[in-house]
């Protein structure tokens, strides 16, 4: 992790802290980008569908969460294994929207794909 910058006016440095061994190094750097990270806004859902430690929904590769007739689609899925882009966050809103309309059809069979 970056444990501080250095410079006299202009950056010069990052001092860097294996989180792992302890140790902590210099590295010079002509510029930083700040990474804030996210917090999924997803309290309200806690008891509701089954929420990573983070507060992620957890899915299934079909996109199904642990109750039936429940999807979750993009940035609010755990994850774990995906690439957080508009292009996946929109191919999942595509497949989620087609297993909606699957189990509205077929019922819970419908989440199946070796059933259609
Ligand atoms: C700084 C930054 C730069 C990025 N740059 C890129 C890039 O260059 N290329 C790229 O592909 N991806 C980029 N991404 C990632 C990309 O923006 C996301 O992966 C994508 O927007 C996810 O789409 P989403 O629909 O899952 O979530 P979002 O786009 O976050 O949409 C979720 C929506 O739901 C709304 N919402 C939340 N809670 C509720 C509620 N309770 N009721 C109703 N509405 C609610 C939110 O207000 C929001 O409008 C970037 C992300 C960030 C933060």
């Amino acid at each position: 992790m970056v444990e501080e910058v250095r410079g006299a006016g202009r950056l010069s440095a990052v001092v860097l802290r294996d989180l792992g061994s302890g140790e902590a190094r210099e590295m010079a750097v002509d510029g930083v980008f700040a990474k804030i990270g996210y917090r999924p806004d997803t309290e309200w859902l806690r008891g509701v569908v089954g929420l990573t430690e983070t507060g992620y929904i957890k899915t299934d590769l079909l996109l199904r969460t642990d109750r039936p007739g429940v999807f979750a689609a993009g940035d609010v899925r755990d994850p774990t294994g995906r690439h957080p882009q508009t292009i996946t966050a929109a191919a999942e809103g595509a497949l989620a929207a087609l297993a909606v309309e699957d189990y509205l059809k077929l019922g819970e069979a419908g989440d199946d794909p070796a059933v259609q």
